[in-house]
């Protein structure tokens, strides 16, 4: 029976490459999900063709047909992309760790300023908001407002005490900060709706006068295809170490997760969900990616494809124990370890339709008496486990010994192990397995 379920196995392991037709037809699909996911056309292009490269060298899948293969190799490389590099914040080795915010108007700097500084406060840090987006009428007093909800200090040019320089204030932050032994200082900074040079340089100028330990670029999801050349005008403009994603609750797919990330290189550290300042969490590139692709259904049934696949490959390991024949307390012990990887014994049986006598026999086994059983049979001379039933009188007593347990136990096992082999002829005798590619149908 293992021969034969190992030729219909090996049959079922069609060798060979993913074809490129498969792969063409499939990159062709995606390639039309990444760009209604708004994913910027040049990154497309590098993008798929990367994939199609990595497709190419890859082996057929058996458990997959070439289409989901693809599908899942343009999900894991977009996870690994997404992924790549996925990093905490740096704090700075002296207090205070300064955070600088650099993006468009509207991308929700301020809004993010709130939520960081209430997530920091919630990990027992002390920051400090710092106002320096002096430029909208109202930017001060919005900055206020979250300060005040997340319950932390902001530091902000009082109405008429001369300090109405952007970059003044947030010098001056550091020294306040210091000061008042604020460890972060978060430095909410101007945008502009479109890029300009004069916001640029205020921007540049912020960064040169404090140093920051993290500049991190927060960018509008929405944004959809310009995300390639703000990120780009960012990047030149103010250079940056980070991403926060924003404005995830709406219905953008996130394409511009994927564009900022593959031209700048630089992680994408948090993901902005709501208006409230609870929304906010860490990125999750598993969950960006799935959104980006948007084909949920697919991906799901690949990993229960997968799993299923994984199953048939433990039920056919579980299947050498069928055979039987020549069947040794070493394979009893070599089996009873690869099922123990498996997971449990008796889910990995219960998988196998018709394997109900094996499972009960099996399910007598305890996962915990497995170390006392590899104890035993590891205490026996290589004559003793080819040939089990030379075990008697005073080989018992000394494998007892040599592996603390009594010389019951020893006995226990040793009649078990009968009763595994006798069965194990039984159904090797032609039973086959139902269900099961080569067995009874
Ligand atoms: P800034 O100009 O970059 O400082 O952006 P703001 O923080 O002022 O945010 C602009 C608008 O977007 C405000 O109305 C915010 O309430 C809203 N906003 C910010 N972040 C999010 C988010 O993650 N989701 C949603 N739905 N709205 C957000
Ligand atoms: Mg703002």
């Amino acid at each position: 029976l293992s021969d034969r379920l190992t030729s219909v196995f090996s049959s079922l392991r069609s060798k060979g490459r993913l074809s490129d037709a498969d792969i063409d037809a499939t990159c062709r699909e995606i390639r039309i999900a990444l760009l209604e996911a708004d994913v910027a056309l040049p990154v497309v292009k590098t993008f798929v063709a990367q994939v199609k490269e990595r497709a190419r060298g890859a082996e057929v899948s058996q458990a997959l047909n070439p289409a989901q293969q693809v599908v899942k190799i343009v999900n894991d490389e977009l996870i690994e992309i997404l992924g790549g590099e996925t990093r905490r914040l740096r704090y700075a080795k002296n207090p205070p760790t300064v955070i600088m915010l650099a993006g468009l108007q509207g991308a929700g700097k301020t809004t993010l300023a709130g939520k960081l500084a209430r997530w920091l406060r919630e990990q027992n840090h002390v920051p400090l908001l710092v106002a320096a987006d002096l430029q909208r009428p109202n930017a001060v007093q919005q900055l206020a407002v979250v300060a005040e909800r997340a319950g932390v200090a902001v530091y902000a040019p009082e109405p008429g005490n001369g300090v109405g320089d952007p970059v003044e204030v947030a010098r001056r932050s550091i020294d306040h900060a210091r000061r008042q032994q604020h460890d972060i200082v978060v430095i909410d900074t101007a945008g502009r709706l479109g890029i300009d040079q004069e916001m640029m340089k205020q921007a540049a100028d912020i960064r040169d006068a404090v140093s920051p330990d993290e500049v991190l670029f927060v960018v509008d999801a929405m944004i959809g295809q310009d995300a390639v050349s703000t990120a780009q005008a960012f990047m030149d403009g103010v250079g940056f170490d980070g991403v926060v994603l924003t404005k995830l609750d709406g219905d953008a797919r996130g394409g511009a997760a994927l564009s900022v990330r593959h031209v700048t290189g630089k992680p994408i550290m948090f993901a902005s969900t709501g208006e409230k300042l609870e929304d906010f969490d860490a990125f999750h590139p598993d969950r960006m990616a799935s959104r980006i692709l948007d084909m949920g259904d697919i991906l799901t049934l690949i990993e229960q494809a997968q799993k299923t696949f994984d199953e048939q490959e433990a039920a056919r390991m579980a299947g050498k124990l069928t055979s039987g024949e020549g069947f040794t307390l070493d394979d009893f012990l070599e089996q009873m370890m690869m099922v123990r990887r498996m997971g449990p014994i008796k889910n990995l049986l219960g998988m196998m339709p018709g394997m109900g006598q094996m499972r009960d026999q099996l399910n007598q086994v305890d996962e915990r008496d497995l170390d006392r059983i590899a104890a035993i049979i590891r205490s026996m001379t290589p004559g003793e486990r080819q040939d089990p039933k030379i075990i008697k009188g005073s080989r018992r007593e000394r494998i007892a010994k040599g592996s603390g347990v009594t010389v019951t136990e020893v006995n226990n096992l040793v009649v078990r192990f009968f009763e595994a082999q006798k069965m194990m002829k039984r159904m090797a005798g032609g039973l086959g397995i139902p269900g099961m590619p080569g067995g009874r149908k």
